[in-house]
């Protein structure tokens, strides 16, 4: 063996440890989130009096990839009484063009970025309307137009955020974490009552969060009533409806290198979700799909 070969050797086994050191807790973090599923008869429960009696899509930001197309897509739910909660902030102009740009270095094929809007921007002035901001998940794709929403609403808006969401991070939620953390949203008491599996919050009747984990350690299940139905949210547990109705798993490359997943509950929530989407009560709508999104919501109208 060559001096050559050593060393090439030596620094393969350098960058196989390091790569370890870093994705090694990553996976033993995300699957110590699996709470029990809730039962159907939890999720029913949310309808009530007060539940919110409308919920739009704000569409950001949208990408053509090898296989069909990604979308960022922030959540409006309104009450009678005007107030309102947003789910996921999607992000800036500039940002949107990055995150497109670094997708395009994975899929070869993928378009550029069709930016549309941000969150500020497509809420104006009712951005004051927003009491409350919840996220599906902390990565930058679902995170990073908060600065904007800050700078437009300034402080008032509650962020309720269950325990996995605010407390386990690794190294693709910190960054969205960090930003969550110091910004112009108040945490608020969100809880679990006894032997339930849903968070709660008394400033947003018929809204609730389940910790689905999965795909990241908060990832976040959003169940909201309205109609007498329970809409689900379930941010990127899959990147399509599709993938839920045919139960098709991700990449493994994705899942246990890029963004490391427990693909066990991935997939248990997978049949979970696709099993309450054959009821009538219920319907799965999934972040990145705007057809998905689009069957079940209107866009977001100003007033
Ligand atoms: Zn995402």
């Amino acid at each position: 063996m060559t001096w050559i070969v050593r060393i090439l050797i030596s620094l393969l086994i350098l960058v196989v440890i390091a790569l370890l050191a870093v994705l090694l807790p990553a996976h033993i973090q995300v699957r110590s989130v699996a709470p029990r599923l809730p039962g159907n008869s939890e999720l029913l429960a949310l309808r009530g009096a007060n539940s919110p009696n409308k919920v739009s899509y704000i569409v950001t930001s949208s990408q053509r990839l090898e296989r069909g197309q990604i979308s960022h897509i922030s959540i409006v739910i309104e009450w009678a009484n005007g107030k309102r909660f947003l789910i996921d902030t999607g992000m800036s102009r500039r940002e949107a063009e990055n995150f497109a740009d670094l997708l395009k270095k994975m899929d070869s094929s993928a378009g550029s970025a069709m930016v549309y809007t941000t969150v500020s921007e497509a809420l104006g002035s009712e951005i004051k309307d927003i009491a409350g901001v919840g996220f599906t998940h902390l990565h930058i794709d679902h995170t990073q137009g908060l600065e904007n929403f800050c700078t437009a609403r300034g402080a008032g808006a509650l962020l309720l955020q269950s325990p996995s969401q605010q407390e386990l991070h690794n190294f693709n939620t910190t960054e969205g974490a960090d930003l969550v953390e110091n910004s112009c949203l108040k945490r608020s008491d969100f809880s679990l009552a006894k032997d339930a599996t849903l968070y709660r919050s008394k400033e947003f009747p018929g809204l609730a969060a389940f910790e689905l984990g999965g795909h990241t350690p908060g990832s976040t299940l959003w169940a909201v009533a309205i109609a007498g139905k329970i809409l689900l949210f379930s941010g990127d547990i899959t990147n399509d409806k599709a993938s839920i109705e045919q139960n098709i798993a991700k990449h493994a490359l994705y899942s246990y290198l890029i963004v490391p997943e427990n693909t066990q509950r991935t997939a248990e929530l997978r049949r979970w979700l696709n099993g309450l989407d054959q009821s009538e009560s219920f319907s799965v709508i999934v972040s990145h799909d705007l057809a998905n999104t689009k069957s079940h919501l209107p866009e977001f109208i100003r007033k």
